[in-house]
Order: structure tokens, then C-alpha cells, then sequence
């Protein structure tokens, strides 16, 4: 099965698992955790905010993903991941390269068949696509060939930056 891509938009996925690209306050906020929060309904954000009373007093860490229900998506699980804000420092790869694997790892504890991931942080947190879209891939290498994993591209440029990456042009 491994990596497809796919231009669309992310609420939209039949998956067992919809990656979203969270803030560590869990309650909710613009791009994809906005569009997550009115299409999937207040159950997530009832979960979410039990999880910060008991959890994550202080908030999701950066680089950590906690898992959902997915409420009135067609899904069966949200996992929230809160990406690193672009800065230009190198160290901040590792913590978008950890989404990428701790969401796969909470996938893979629910047994999750299937799962979409938008592009973390390339949104309002500025990361730039191209480099989003090899951390992403990388991250991503060892993922086992049983589990579905889609990359769910807003736009044509990104879809289009993603299909060179993955094809390893872009690499
Ligand atoms: P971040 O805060 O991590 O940057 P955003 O949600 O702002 O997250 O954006 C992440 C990426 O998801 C951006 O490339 C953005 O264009 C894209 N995006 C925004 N809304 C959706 C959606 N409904 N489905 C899929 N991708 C989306």
C-alpha cells in the first residue's frame, strides 16, 4: 500500500485515522484543525479538552500527537499533532519529523488500517512546502507496507511539490 497523494481536502477522508495539524492549546484554531473542529463537531473538542485536564495540563507538547474520536468525520480517530513554527533552525526538522512518526505510532497502537496526514506546519506555521514535503517523506520511510498512508495536498502546488519530492526529484 505505502505513501498515495491526494488533492483535496483533508475532513473529506474515508481513513480509519485524519492526522491534524493542532496547536497545543487542543482547543481548536484556523487551516485544518478549524476545518477538523466544524466538520467533525463538539465531541473532539470535548475530548480535547478533557485530555487538558488530565494529560496535557500545560498543553500538547510540540512534536507529540494524542489520538480522538473523529466525531461526525468519516473517520474513526483524529490524531492532533502540533507542528514546530518555521524558523530557518535546523533543529526544528526533528520535531516536525517527530509528528510525522508519533502520529504513525498512535495510528499504529489504535490498529488504524489507514490514515491521511495533511502537510504540518506548511500553513500558518510557515513552513516552506518543499522542505515540509521531504521531512514529511522521510519521516515517514519506515512505515509498514500494510498501513494506508495519505498525504492529503490543499492545492495543485502542493500536490505538485509533494509528487516530486515522493518521486524523489525533488529530494
Ligand atoms: P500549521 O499551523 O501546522 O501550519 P495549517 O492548518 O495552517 O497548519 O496548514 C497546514 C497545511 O494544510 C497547509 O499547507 C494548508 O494549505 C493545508 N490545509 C488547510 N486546510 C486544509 C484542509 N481542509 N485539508 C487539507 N489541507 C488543508
Amino acid at each position: 500500500m505505502g505513501i498515495t497523494l491526494v488533492q483535496g481536502d483533508i475532513t473529506a477522508q474515508h481513513v480509519d485515522a485524519v492526522v491534524n495539524a493542532a496547536n497545543s492549546t487542543l482547543y481548536g484554531g484556523g487551516g485544518v484543525d478549524g476545518a477538523i473542529h466544524r466538520r467533525g463537531g463538539p465531541a473532539i473538542l470535548a475530548e480535547c479538552q478533557q485530555l487538558r485536564r488530565t494529560r496535557y495540563p500545560r498543553g500538547l507538547p510540540t512534536g507529540e500527537a494524542v489520538a480522538t474520536t473523529a466525531g461526525d468525520l468519516p473517520a474513526r480517530w483524529v490524531i492532533h499533532t502540533v507542528g514546530p513554527v518555521y524558523s530557518g533552525d535546523d533543529s526544528r526538522r526533528d520535531l516536525l519529523a517527530s509528528c510525522y512518526r508519533t502520529s504513525l505510532a498512535v495510528a499504529q497502537e489504535l490498529g488504524a488500517g489507514s490514515m491521511a496526514f495533511p502537510a504540518i506546519s506548511t500553513g500558518i506555521f510557515g513552513w516552506p512546502m518543499e522542505d515540509g514535503a521531504r521531512v514529511a517523506l522521510e519521516a515517514l520511510g519506515g512505515a509498514p507496507d500494510d498501513l494506508e498512508i495519505r498525504f492529503v495536498l490543499f492545492d495543485a502546488g502542493a500536490y505538485a511539490i509533494f509528487e516530486r519530492v515522493l518521486s524523489g526529484r525533488g529530494a
